[in-house]
């Protein structure tokens, strides 16, 4: 997926882009990941003076593993884009504030690597297969969401249980 920077800017006139990618070669290897769908980009090219700033939304259809119960955790991803190239050479005052802006010395730009690198960053690092997943039995193996095994959950990591006990007196006491 690319953009002809130097016609945009030539032009002036924005361009939209929707395009579909496989993500095989990027997710492919995921261990947490399921099962993926297709990336769907829908972005828009702009002409700001000498820089093509490219934005829009990615979307993806993950299957990752929940962290708590192991089970399957769907989840439709939604993940912001922006990016901006430009094919002047960076100006030595330039610095700081515009980091974000990408040199490019073609006439494209390939939004290819910044586009994988978003949808990386926004796979949920704990998946969920929903908010409250009550997870697997530490002691038994049991999948909580469905059925209580009746094991004790009260267990304390002994590293805090002395914490606990602190809180405890300071609540009874007033
Ligand atoms: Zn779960
Ligand atoms: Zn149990």
């Amino acid at each position: 997926m690319r953009i002809n920077v130097k016609e945009l800017i030539a032009k002036g006139k924005p361009v939209h882009l929707q395009e579909s990618m496989d993500l095989s070669g990027l997710l492919g290897g995921r261990q947490d990941l399921l099962s993926f769908g297709e990336l769907k980009a829908d972005l828009s090219a702009r002409a700001d003076g000498e820089v093509a700033v490219v934005e829009g939304t990615l979307t993806l259809h993950v299957t990752m593993e929940c962290s708590r119960c192991l089970g399957p955790a769907e989840e439709r991803l939604t993940v912001p884009f922006r990016e901006s190239f430009t094919m002047e050479p960076a100006s030595a005052d330039s610095g700081g504030e515009q980091d974000e802006l990408h040199q490019i010395t073609e006439d494209f730009a390939e939004l290819t690597p910044y586009v994988e690198e978003a949808v990386w960053m926004a796979l949920p690092f704990v998946p969920l297969c929903k908010e409250d997943c009550k997870g697997l039995c530490p002691e038994c193996g049991t999948n909580r969401n469905e059925r209580e095994c009746g094991c004790s959950t009260e267990r304390i990591d002994p590293r805090l249980a002395g914490l606990a006990d602190l809180f405890k007196d300071t609540t009874e006491d007033p």
